[in-house]
């Protein structure tokens, strides 16, 4: 079997256990801590569904006030969302995406494609996409910004880019707890970003999941890269098991051991993955991104895109409209 992407030349020694775990703390992980705060993530995902007033966020989500004034003012302080009057004039101040915040899009949609496919269950995804410019119904695909073809992580290669080792963390550590609580994460709207986040949203099954991408296949290895606690670790490795993004597979007898491997539907978070790299890459390295990726497909040098799977297109925002297969409670949907 093929190996998936690999960190094919590392210029640090691999002894260097502290180092290699820093440098390898991409600029996904800072796109994830964003969004892996479940109060957090709601406030960005209602922005991009067009709320904008505080009393609006807080009927909708029903959202202890002091909470939702702590998440507007820290994704103001981000950058992410902007205060200001509104264009006709009033008192009240509304919040509005910025350019950073908008170019998150790509990250939503990233996340909802692969929930859409592998988290619906029986159902049609929440969402039904339109591609407005070509008039399709659309199931967005992660491609390569050079040749627009869909990534497959194998023809992925790897190298330090100029931020390499500079990584530096973006919030404090205090939150190592699991997944967040999906009643909370789909409050209002099932969500398929929502589910994806049930996924990947907790910190270490993150970073478990990267070093599947970077081919680490076996306990004590992501033991040693990731400096995680042996419990942390089974329980992480466990939990994606169940979830079915892992399987668990013994690779020899007489001592029984075993090692992890990512099934299909692990290796399509490589998509997102990607697209949140660039867009931390973009927005939070200062211009230094810790990795440069290149495509063998056409040999050239690229970021993740989102494209649409009927035109091949380039998927923006406002090109995009949607249909909800869910009604929101009346008196929710107004305001
Ligand atoms: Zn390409
Ligand atoms: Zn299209």
């Amino acid at each position: 079997m093929a190996k998936p992407a690999t960190l094919e030349k590392h210029s640090h020694h691999a002894s260097d256990v502290r180092f290699a775990s820093i440098e390898r703390y991409s600029s996904v992980a800072r796109t994830v801590e964003i969004l892996s705060d479940p109060w957090g993530f709601l406030v960005l995902r209602e922005c991009f569904f067009g709320v904008r007033r505080f009393e609006h966020f807080q009927s909708l989500l029903q959202v202890p006030r002091t909470t939702l004034v702590e998440r507007l003012k820290k994704f103001t302080l981000l950058g992410l969302l902007k205060k200001q009057i509104p264009a006709g004039g009033g008192a009240r101040h509304e919040y509005r995406l910025t350019d950073k915040g908008r170019d998150l899009y790509a990250t939503m949609i990233a996340l909802l494609a692969f929930g859409d496919k592998w988290l619906s269950g029986d159902a049609l995804p929440p969402l039904k996409l339109i591609h407005k410019s070509c008039g399709c119904d659309c199931t967005p695909h992660v491609a390569c910004s050079h040749c627009h073809a869909e990534i497959d992580p194998r023809l992925v290669h790897y190298r330090d880019g100029p931020g390499a080792g500079k990584a530096a963390r973006l919030e404090n550590r205090k939150r190592s707890r699991r997944a967040s609580d999906p009643t909370v994460l789909e409050r209002v709207r099932p969500c398929s970003v929502a589910r994806t986040l049930q996924i990947i949203g907790d910190r270490w099954s993150f970073l478990v999941i990267r070093e599947f991408f970077y081919g680490v296949r076996r306990f004590d290895e992501f033991q040693t890269r990731l400096g995680i606690a042996t419990n942390i670790l089974a329980d992480r490795l466990h939990r994606l098991v169940e979830q079915g993004v892992a399987n668990k597979m013994l690779y020899q007898e007489g001592p029984k051991r075993y090692e992890y491997r990512l099934t299909e539907m692990g290796r399509d978070l490589y998509g997102p993955m990607l697209v949140m790299m660039h867009w931390g890459d973009k927005w939070l390295s200062e211009g230094l991104p810790p990795l440069k990726l290149r495509h063998r497909a056409c040999d050239h040098d690229f970021h993740a895109v989102i494209v649409c799977d009927k035109c091949g297109n380039e998927l923006e925002a406002r090109e995009m409209s949607f249909v909800a297969r869910y009604s929101l409670p009346a008196e929710l949907a107004a305001a």
